[in-house]
Order: C-alpha cells, then sequence, then structure tokens
C-alpha cells in the first residue's frame, strides 16, 4: 500500500466513524479509532502515525514486539493487545501494553496483574465476552461475566475499563446490532452492580459493522481491513 492510499483510507475511516456517530445522534468525540495493525510493517504503523493516528490494535505478541522495538520513537503511541492471550505469554503483555482487550478468564488476569511492572500505571483491561453463543469460541459467556469482572477489580494493578466482543459475521443492519446490543446491555448490567468502576468502553465494531456497533453504543471502533487494506493471510 503507497503512502497516499494510506492516508485516503485512514481519512475515509476517520469520515466513517464521524458520519456513524453524527447518524447515531451521538458526539463526535464519543468513540475513537483503533488502528489493527496485524501483520502489517511497522513502516505502516509509522506513517499512520505520521498522519495522527495514536491507538493501534495488534493479536500476535512476538510480532508485536519485534514493532514495538522498530517504533520506540513514536511519542504518544498507545498499544492495544487484542488478540487470544495464553497464559504463557502475559509477562511480555503485561510489560509492553497499555491495553488488553481480550481477557476472559481469571488466571490471565492475575498473571497480568501480578506481572504489570510497578514503573507503569494500572494496565487498561476489557473483558471479551462471547455474545453470539456457540458461534464463537473465545469470551467469557454472559452469565460468568460478573464474577468475572468482580474478580478482576479486586485486581490493583488493572484498570477494568469495559467490555470487548467480535460477534459472528451476520448479513443485514438489524442482526449485526443484536450481538453487539447484548454488548451494550451487559456493559449497563456491570456499571449498576459495579457504580465505582471506571467502566466507560465498549470496544466492538469492526470494518464490516462499524455502523452497527456506533448505533450500539461503541466507544472504541477496531479496523484493520479499512485501514491497512486486506491482510495477507497465507502468513499465518
Ligand atoms: C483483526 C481484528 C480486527 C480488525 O478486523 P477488520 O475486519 O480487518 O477491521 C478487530 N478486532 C480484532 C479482535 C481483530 O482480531
Amino acid at each position: 500500500m503507497t503512502d497516499t492510499m494510506l492516508s485516503e483510507s485512514l481519512t475515509s475511516a476517520r469520515r466513517r466513524l464521524d458520519a456513524a456517530l453524527a447518524n447515531a445522534g451521538r458526539p463526535a468525540d464519543a468513540a475513537r479509532l483503533l488502528a489493527v495493525s496485524k501483520t502489517k510493517p511497522a513502516a505502516m504503523i509509522r506513517k499512520a502515525w505520521g498522519l495522527g493516528q495514536r491507538e493501534f490494535g495488534e493479536n500476535y505478541v512476538q510480532e508485536a514486539l519485534d514493532k514495538q522495538a522498530e517504533l520506540a520513537d513514536l511519542e504518544g503511541i498507545v498499544w492495544h493487545f487484542i488478540g487470544p492471550l495464553q497464559a504463557n505469554k502475559t509477562r511480555a503483555v503485561a510489560e509492553h501494553f497499555d491495553w488488553v482487550h481480550s481477557i476472559d478468564r481469571e488466571k490471565v488476569a492475575r498473571r497480568l496483574n501480578d506481572q504489570r511492572p510497578e514503573a507503569l500505571g494500572p494496565l487498561e483491561v476489557c473483558l471479551q465476552v462471547n455474545v453470539s453463543g456457540e458461534a464463537s469460541k473465545s469470551g467469557i459467556a454472559l452469565d460468568e461475566l460478573e464474577s468475572l469482572a468482580a474478580a478482576v477489580l479486586s485486581l490493583p494493578r488493572l484498570r477494568l475499563r469495559g467490555l470487548m466482543a467480535i460477534p459472528a459475521p451476520a448479513e443485514s443492519l438489524d442482526r449485526q446490532r443484536e450481538p453487539l446490543a447484548r454488548l451494550r446491555e451487559a456493559l449497563e448490567a456491570l456499571r449498576r452492580r459495579f457504580p465505582e468502576a471506571p467502566l466507560d468502553t465498549l470496544s466492538m465494531g469492526m470494518s464490516d459493522d462499524l455502523e452497527a456497533a456506533v448505533l450500539e453504543g461503541a466507544t472504541l471502533v477496531r479496523l484493520g481491513t479499512a485501514i491497512f487494506g486486506a491482510r495477507d493471510t497465507s502468513r499465518r
């Protein structure tokens, strides 16, 4: 992808988010753009940073660490870990990321808490919820969410910011909205249950369902393909 193409796709992604927010009757700053850069080279992240993008999402620990080392000079860059997280990879994530969206069990949360370096602030975290039932393997079930949230809220080195989901693909806007509405309702229920918690984040909406997610209250939309182009899946 050329520099011009990246500049155009980032601009159109921002316009798309602005339009979705306006259409939903929400303020222009009610949701922000997370640029999902998995499988894309560090040079492309550097260019997006040069165009004002600050938050980036990565899925694979080693790939992310390599890119972070190359990009250590970029001021204000914020790294989000959004991929499946195995317990034996938590240390690198606790040490090198600002956010983790994909916590779906207590063991991983405890390890991240114990391994978060004192020199860094608390790790900002979201719990990944399975809002699509059997169609999805990752994420905690809705009926187990409250107890996981309570456990995470007791961990001082984690700050529970909200919920994340990757719904199964659906064809129409209405069908896309159903699981996203369940995530929104789950966050509302957690807020009522834990009024002191900093629960301000709904991480949902990808290249194919951004409009549905913004209608259902997304505050952080995760766009990969729409910004960086199609991924070369043969690499994985
Ligand atoms: C890859 C990925 C995205 C981006 O998906 P696109 O369809 O390319 O926008 C968002 N969230 C997660 C968790 C991902 O793994």
